[in-house]
């Protein structure tokens, strides 16, 4: 008997680091994984999640064959019939409006599968109603950072987080939710680095923080604030840097004035003492990073929050060099890769604005279409008001699970409910897939080839180790068989290469990008605007990527978010993640070793809270807010700030999102998951 192990390089199909690893395969079936030691970025180092992250793929749930759901139930159905009954019922709609059909691509999919599937709701249909969960993360980054340095990515690289002396971060668990980032911060430590951490939780972040600032929920902006107040007053500002490379200075000190800590600690809900500790120490640095993540940007005021962050970057010279920058921190693989293909209902990819005529004229080219709408799509919480409304009637779901992810699920299954007929592309039956009229079986991670970008705007490959159970298809050759059935031209991909080719044609961060430089450990960083360009990783050193190539100062002030405590409601809610679990647990909980870690959610509430109520550790409670109840157990602790509860979002037996509210920041139209009005009682 002959036995074939093979090791296949690729990247981690779990958060935004992009860490490489080996998947190993024993005659074509998979084992396990091995951190892949020439990678820069994580040098053969993974953690928890990427050490396990070949069990998902081999669940006994997955999906095998395409379900039709007849009488409530769910039944096999072959490829071509599925296809028929999916052709037919698009071109329905696409009839009677192509705007009655909304699609919902996915951070966890690849570039090319993203593109594929922008491009079909552009081209086949007719419709920018395109969007997926960037929307419920880091919708604000593209928003806010676009207006300040005009670019919405990351501006610096992993690695040089080892080169700042100053790290400040706020609203992000680096430690959990991006460890291998973390790794970074601990070496810049361990070289003197000061750490000031902001969050309402002492997370493992935050206790190894030389400043913590436990701030109330919602009050980002006093705070950044009250540090530029400090740093003005105490001349501590860059004037040369505001002087060449920025423009917007005297206005934003005006509003920044009214902004002492004193006035603002209230709002803040740290000493005013402390806030002056922390701008200091912050702008004092030679080389200061910002480096944030869900906290900042899940608010009503989302867009102002990142805004923000990069006021206190300018005000201190901190851009455009190592250990500097302001940096948002993904949370999904892809996330960035699925903004930058244009799976955003009012960018094509490469962040070219669908109203924008002559961006319109070089995709119509480049597409071989003439009728390109130029009218912007539904975003995701959009979609399900519209859904409810009964204007969008049909929509086609790839990869993405809303009934756990977005806001008040209540409100999102009464959507998924009105619809006429609804398309789910998954690797599982998930809880958003149980609401599907039809269900394609689709290959994973680990199965198929692609590119994904990470959080640093790396753009790297992924390889097929093993095939797909049963029927399973890549999501890229389900799409484009359907646009061929509809006799759309534009889909005849044989692979990813090709796909990939005509992504660095319409994207002009990718240019310069093609398979054979990909191959290399690390890929290549955007922007890479021709084949001899090395990428790029760090922005704006000489300019910024505005028209006139200054960064924008623009004021903004605190605003209240959406809810506040009550009497009926006394507690801030607020939402986030664990170490051992990834977005909605599709994947980890059906990981045993992951799930074993952790394998139920929890509400952390303050001992002193706790104690008033008589809450025991342990014990099962009830959780309310607006828009329904929950139970889940307690976790009593010192660690979370009096009058705020925590839950993660991962457990569908006590989903948080039951109980979070669909108020939207009216910029980036992120919901806000970070504050709720919410109460805990005994059973
Ligand atoms: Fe995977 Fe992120 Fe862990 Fe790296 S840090 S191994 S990318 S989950």
């Amino acid at each position: 008997m002959s036995f074939e192990l093979k090791y296949t390089p690729n990247i981690c199909p779990y958060c935004g680091c992009g860490c490489g690893l080996n998947i190993v395969t024993l005659n074509g079936k998979i084992k396990g994984v091995e951190g892949w030691k020439r990678h820069p970025v994580n040098e053969g180092k993974l953690c928890p999640k990427g050490n396990f992250s070949y069990q998902f793929v081999q669940s006994k749930d997955r999906l095998k064959h395409p379900l039709i759901k007849k009488n409530g139930k769910f039944i096999e159905i072959s490829w071509d019939k599925a296809v028929d009954i999916i052709v037919s019922k698009l071109n329905e709609y696409r009839k009677e409006n192509p705007n009655s059909i909304a699609f919902l691509a996915s951070a966890r999919c690849t570039n090319e599968e993203n593109y594929i599937l922008q491009k079909f709701a552009r081209v086949a249909i007719g419709t920018n109603n395109i969007d997926h969960c960037a929307r419920l993360c880091h919708a604000p980054s593209v928003a806010g950072l676009a207006q300040t340095f005009g670019s919405g990515a990351m501006t610096n690289s992993i690695l040089d987080i080892e080169e700042a002396e100053s790290i400040f971060i706020i609203g992000s668990n680096t430690a959990e939710q991006h460890p291998i980032i973390w790794r970074r911060v601990l070496k810049a430590k361990n070289k003197g680095a000061k750490l000031i951490v902001a969050d309402p939780r002492k997370t493992p972040t935050a206790s190894l923080a030389d400043i913590h600032l436990p701030i109330k929920p919602g009050s980002n902006i006093a705070l950044i604030n009250a540090m530029m107040n400090v740093i003005i007053e105490e001349g501590l500002e860059d004037t040369d840097f505001i002087k060449k490379r920025t423009k917007g200075f005297e206005k934003l000190k005006e509003v920044i004035e009214k902004y002492k800590p004193e006035k603002v600690e209230k709002i803040v809900g740290v000493p005013a003492k402390k806030i002056r500790e922390a701008a200091i120490t912050y702008a004092k640095a030679d080389r200061a990073t910002i480096l944030y993540a869900m906290g900042i940007t899940q608010h009503t005021t989302g867009t102002h929050n990142v805004i923000s962050t990069a006021n206190l970057a300018m005000l201190t010279g901190n851009i455009g060099k190592k250990g500097t920058g302001v940096n948002p921190l993904r949370g999904q693989n892809n996330v960035q890769g699925a903004c930058d293909m244009g799976a955003l209902p009012q960018f094509y990819p490469g962040y070219q604005k669908v109203t924008d005529k002559n961006a319109t004229e070089k995709m119509q080219k480049i597409w071989k279409c003439d009728d390109l709408s130029s009218e912007p799509g539904l975003t995701v919480v959009e979609m399900m008001d519209a859904a409810i409304d009964g204007k969008v009637k049909c929509m086609y779901i790839m990869g993405e699970n809303p009934v756990l992810s977005d806001p008040d699920i209540k409100h999102v299954k009464k959507a998924l409910k009105n619809l006429e007929f609804l398309i789910v592309q998954d690797i599982f039956l998930t809880e958003t897939a149980e609401f599907a009229d039809i269900v394609l079986p689709t290959t994973a991670w680990g199965e198929k080839n692609g590119t994904y970008t990470s959080t640093e705007r790396r753009v790297q490959c992924i390889r097929k180790a093993a095939d797909g159970p049963g029927e399973a298809k890549d999501d890229w050759r389900i799409i484009c068989e359907i646009a061929k059935r509809m006799n759309v031209n534009g889909f005849e991909f044989n692979s990813t290469k090709e796909i990939f080719n005509e992504i660095r044609k319409v994207t002009p961060q990718y240019a310069g990008m093609n398979f054979k430089r990909l191959q290399k450990p690390g890929g290549l960083q955007w922007p890479c605007p021709d084949e001899s360009h090395p990428g790029t990783p760090i922005l704006h050193t000489e300019k910024f990527a505005t028209p006139d190539g200054l960064g924008k100062f623009i004021p903004v002030e605190h605003e209240e978010p959406a809810e506040l405590p009550d009497d009926r409601y006394p507690f801030i809610l607020t939402t986030g993640r664990i170490l051992f679990h990834y977005h909605t647990g599709t994947m980890t909980r059906r990981s045993e070793t992951l799930d074993n870690e952790v394998s139920t959610g929890f509400v952390e509430i303050n001992d002193k809270d706790a104690s008033k109520l008589g809450i025991k550790d342990g014990e099962i409670v009830k959780v309310m807010t607006r828009r329904g109840e929950i139970k889940i157990p307690a976790k009593v602790t010192s660690k979370v700030r009096e009058g705020v509860l925590f839950i993660p979002f991962h457990f569908v037996e006590c989903a948080a999102n039951m109980l979070t509210s669909t108020n939207y920041d009216p910029i980036s139209k992120i919901p806000e998951f970070k504050v709720s009005a919410a109460n805990i009682e005994k059973l």
